[in-house]
């Protein structure tokens, strides 16, 4: 598979508001949001992006739509370096490249009418007029709003979630882009229509041959809609493999402790959860060696002293732990 996106060494860190006395001591302490990743996403491949809230996965989207810049590392898309796209070129990665947002109820502008809406990303692209129609009604259709009618003329505040969220999807893909990264797609909708939406997007990518990363802390929708799931914690990629193998033999203990922590739909069945300590939020990336450490049940001496690096385990199923 040729690789769309090739992203090395990929950092982005933001300075932190100071506390009075790190003022006084001089010191500038800095949020390692990303930490120098290496990814490689093949045209056509679905990509999950995973881990808990702040271990960097929706800066790492951000950065790969080149809606933040890097502090450091290079992204390719297409062969061009992202950060050298400017002018024209920047307008034509624009089109291809496309988000969908978490809450469809802020995505949309409440006063545009759904034709208004899905029109404007045409004319903003220059799309000739004779065109948009069919692109219009397309999306609608790829997106199971057949009767294209029935929408035009209604506003927002008129749709059920689960229609609006359509028609999010709908407006990223009138433009027919390349590339899509959905944050947290479903996770502000109701239960009863998350499967209605997934399904969606799985057709979509099966019919449009659409790249894809999805945005979530939800291991089941990552793997009914991604083959591919990347696990993120800390600014760092912990884990990378085939969907069902990762989910089915997690490597690092930090990913065997997500999948762990996932509901079992039968009363009669549980699993012991991994004794991992504290969360996410009270996590600092410590400074060397494994920034898992203070929160592993396995570390050792080592893990305080060298970090870990990606290591295949099986073909094309990569982790970063020293007891691997
Ligand atoms: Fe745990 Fe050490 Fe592996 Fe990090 S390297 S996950 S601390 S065992």
């Amino acid at each position: 598979m040729a690789p769309l996106i090739a992203a090395r060494g990929v950092e982005k860190h933001f300075p932190v508001t100071r506390k009075f006395s790190e003022v006084l001591r001089g010191e500038r302490p800095i949020n390692r949001a990303v930490d120098g990743i290496d990814l490689t996403i093949g045209e056509g491949e679905t990509v999950g992006l995973l881990g808990e809230s702040g271990c960097g996965k929706t800066t790492t989207g951000r950065l790969l739509l080149k809606l933040t810049q890097p502090t450091g590392g290079t992204i390719q898309f297409a062969g061009e370096d992202l950060n050298q796209v400017k002018g024209p070129a920047l307008k034509r990665f624009r089109q291809q490249a496309q988000l969908v947002f978490q809450n469809p109820f802020d995505a949309l502008n409440p006063r545009f009418t759904i034709f208004r809406a899905l029109r404007e990303p045409l004319l903003n692209a220059g799309i000739p007029e004779t065109e948009h129609a069919d692109r219009m009604w397309t999306a609608m259709r790829r997106v199971r709003l057949p009767d294209v009618d029935a929408y035009y003329d209604r506003y927002p505040h008129q749709l059920s979630g689960g229609q609006l969220q359509r028609v999010v999807l709908a407006r990223a893909l009138v433009l027919e882009p390349r590339f899509l990264v959905a944050d947290e797609p479903v996770s502000m909708l109701d239960v009863s229509v998350r499967a209605g939406i997934l399904n969606v997007m799985r057709d979509v990518h099966a019919t449009m041959g659409l790249t894809a990363v999805y945005i979530s802390h939800d291991f089941a929708l990552v793997r009914y809609v991604c083959a591919r799931t990347v696990v993120m914690y800390l600014g760092k990629i912990v884990e990378d493999g085939p969907s069902a193998e990762v989910v089915e033999r997690p490597q690092h203990p930090y990913t065997k402790a997500l999948v762990q922590a996932v509901p079992v739909p039968d009363v009669n069945q549980s699993r012991a959860p991994l004794p991992i300590k504290g969360s996410l939020s009270q996590a600092q990336a410590p400074q060397g060696g494994c920034r898992f450490r203070d929160r592993c049940p396995y570390a050792f001496e080592r893990c305080a002293s060298e970090e870990p690096l990606m290591r295949e385990i099986v073909p094309g199923h990569k982790a970063a732990c020293h007891l691997l």
